[in-house]
């Protein structure tokens, strides 16, 4: 007999929320949808109330969600819909679910995984921003309500799942020597330097072997999103800067492998389909059928691996130096880089302005202590006014789909 889990989706309508939906619908039997939420996506939203029929449904947008809830009322589904960033963070902690799939994009999340984990929530993260941002206070929040973090992003449950079960955070007691992050390099690893600064954003989001929401291919494409799985590392598995190497794998295919003191190197292989790390999470310690063809080795390979090239990648090194300065300045470089990508994606700035403006911010906003949550949050503001007055944009428009 299998326990049914409550599976709360926040993010349901992005590409991480399709993959997760997608392996929850192939398990009616182990996997209940309690809620789901998203920014303003109504219909999308609508669609999968439809089909899962959870309790709650919310949006972030007050008007897109007074057309969910007329459009569910008319068809006679008896989703309840809540509004506002109040309404994302009671399905966060809603008692009636034990897992929370966080993969909302960028310090939007934060808000409401940091519910989740105050209501002691199993949570699936996929939103490093959240955990870059908040660092030591977000794995405080974790530990004292009795949560537990177990991780979306394919480098790192490739990680989870090679380190010993039970690990406690604690690299030396386990034997831990370093954890190798695997890297794609993007669709830009072999473009002539020469052209980056007139890439397009349609470029840019042609990732090479991953289909993923328009931000992180961005930070893909920039390697700002391995630069940030570097700290998310840092915080999940309790390893210091030094003890992480990022390793340019450009067929996607070995996810990331930890190094042990007898020399011994555990890998995790497998398509690059985030529906592996998602289904394992889900229905962890058990395994189930992800709906993604075996891996067929012969045609995989041959596989390759190299050093990145720093002077190609600013953003990795900006990332290690945010690390080192520690504090605050995580916070700083993940807000001046979303305000970065989002003037990019929106045709306002060049892709190498992207990374400029980072080192900019770190350089304008000093790095100080976290104490708690609300300094972060401060810096994450400051640095946000910092690299608006620096690309020349206007304060707070609202970005994403419609
Ligand atoms: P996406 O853009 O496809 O989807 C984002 C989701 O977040 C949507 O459901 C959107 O409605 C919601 N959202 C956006 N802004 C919001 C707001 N202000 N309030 C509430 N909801 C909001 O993004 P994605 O590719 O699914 O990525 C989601 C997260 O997962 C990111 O943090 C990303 O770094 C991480 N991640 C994604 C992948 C991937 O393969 N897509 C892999 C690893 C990690
Ligand atoms: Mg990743």
């Amino acid at each position: 007999m299998i326990a049914r889990r409550e599976i709360v989706v926040l993010g349901a309508t992005g590409s991480i929320g399709d993959s997760t939906l997608d392996v929850v619908g192939r398990h009616p039997a182990r996997f209940g949808v309690a809620a789901l939420a998203a920014h303003r996506q109504w219909r999308k939203l609508a669609t999968l109330c439809r089909r899962f029929r959870p309790r709650f449904a919310a949006l972030l947008d007050p008007a897109a969600a007074a057309l969910l809830e007329r459009d569910l009322a008319g068809a006679g589904v008896p989703t309840q819909v809540l509004a506002g960033d109040a309404g994302l963070c009671a399905v966060a902690a809603l008692p009636e679910a034990d897992t929370v799939v966080a993969a909302i994009v960028g310090a939007a999340g934060l808000a409401p995984t940091l519910a989740a984990a105050r209501a002691g929530k199993r949570i699936l993260l996929a939103n490093k921003e959240a955990l870059v941002i908040g660092g030591a206070a977000f794995m405080a929040a974790v530990r004292s309500g009795g949560a537990s973090l177990v991780p979306l992003d394919s480098e790192h449950n490739a990680i989870f799942q090679c380190l010993p079960q039970g690990y406690a955070g604690v690299p030396q007691a386990a034997g831990v020597r370093r954890i190798l992050l695997t890297a794609s390099g993007g669709p830009f690893r072999e473009r002539p330097l020469a052209e980056l600064a007139r890439v397009t954003p349609d470029e840019a989001c042609a990732h090479p072997n991953w289909v993923m929401g328009r931000k992180i291919s961005v930070d893909s494409a920039t390697m700002m999103n391995k630069g940030l799985e570097v700290i998310e590392a840092h915080w999940l598995f309790g390893v210091p800067a030094a003890a992480i190497e990022v390793v340019i794998h450009p067929q996607s295919v070995i996810h990331s492998l930890v190094e042990y003191l007898d020399g011994s190197v555990l890998a995790q292989l497998g398509n690059p389909d985030m529906r592996t790390p998602i289904a394992q999470a889900l229905a962890h310690p058990d395994r189930i059928d992800a709906g993604v063809p075996p891996l067929d080795l012969a045609r995989a390979g041959p596989f390759a691996f190299a050093a990145p090239d720093h002077a190609r990648f600013p953003c990795l090194g900006l990332a290690y130096a945010a690390l080192a300065a520690g504090g605050t300045a995580p916070a700083v470089l993940n807000a001046a880089n979303e305000i970065a990508v989002e003037a990019f994606l929106a045709g306002r700035i060049g892709f190498t302005d992207i990374a400029a403006a980072c080192a900019h911010a770190l350089d304008a906003v000093p790095a100080g202590p976290v104490h708690a949550l609300d300094d972060a949050l401060a810096a994450d503001a400051a640095a946000r006014a910092v690299a608006r007055a620096r690309l020349g944009i206007a304060a707070a428009t609202a970005a994403g789909e419609g």
